[in-house]
């Protein structure tokens, strides 16, 4: 977090979501037929477990910000390129080449102007988007203000997915992959398409807590969907 003071005008810039143009992915179970209403023969327990995963949970807003700042600035940018593309099996060169630009023009940009004004900020990557472009990692790390973080391995859906044991390997090379290529493990993460999975969670859960690398299979009985609280979830935490 920083703070930024001028007269009469105090900024806290922390993290900030720059929203993506396209559209969450999520699966027709997820949105539900809209004919189907299963909801309307839910009991109590299940409708409270269905919104369980989704609850804010305890407020994180201090009471006052560093430096008495009035507001709190959140500056990320996800860095997908071609990986959303390629995980569909999209082969274009003409819709290819214009994920190629943020590679070559946009993210050189956003950086000059991030040192233009001193701000840090997150870049969460698919691996395989760095993997593409392996000069973008040491440049957005050349100043040693931004974050690195997780986005997948390439940009995958996880709710279509829908495996626990497929979704952990791909978390699993991702993970290994920006190790490897920043210096040090991530402990940022956001999901492809802002999308999480039934496992997800659980998973994320448990990397960002194991003491070693690699971990052994974690969640294969971890549903946040069957139970958000569930003791099997809460025990991967450790
Ligand atoms: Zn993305």
């Amino acid at each position: 977090m920083r703070s930024i003071s001028r007269p009469g005008l105090a900024i806290v810039i922390a993290a900030v979501a720059i929203a993506a143009t396209r559209r969450p992915v999520a699966t027709t179970a997820q949105q539900g037929s809209p004919t189907a209403q299963p909801g309307t023969r839910w009991s109590d327990e299940q409708l409270r477990q269905a919104v369980a995963p989704a609850r804010v949970g305890r407020t994180l807003t201090p009471r006052a910000w560093p430096g008495n700042a009035r507001v709190a600035v959140c500056l990320s940018f996800d860095v997908d390129n071609e990986s959303y593309l390629l995980a569909r099996g999209e082969t274009s060169q003409t819709t290819l080449s214009a994920a190629d630009f943020g590679a070559e023009t946009g993210l050189a940009r956003i950086l000059q102007m991030l040192d233009r004004y001193q701000v840090p900020a997150s870049f969460f990557i698919p691996a395989v988007s760095a993997l593409l472009h392996p000069q973008m990692i040491p440049s957005i790390l050349e100043s040693g203000r931004h974050e690195i973080g997780v986005h997948g391995w390439i940009h995958e859906s996880l709710p279509a997915i829908d495996n626990a044991a497929e979704e952990e390997r791909l978390l699993t090379q991702a993970i290994e992959y920006l190790t490897k290529a920043t210096g040090k493990r991530p402990v940022g993460y956001r999901a492809p398409s802002w999308a999480f999975s039934a496992y997800t969670l659980g998973l994320i859960r448990f990397s960002t807590t194991a003491a070693s690398w690699p971990w052994t299979s974690p969640t294969s009985s971890c549903r946040m969907g069957n139970s958000p609280a569930s003791s099997s979830c809460r025990s991967i935490g450790r």
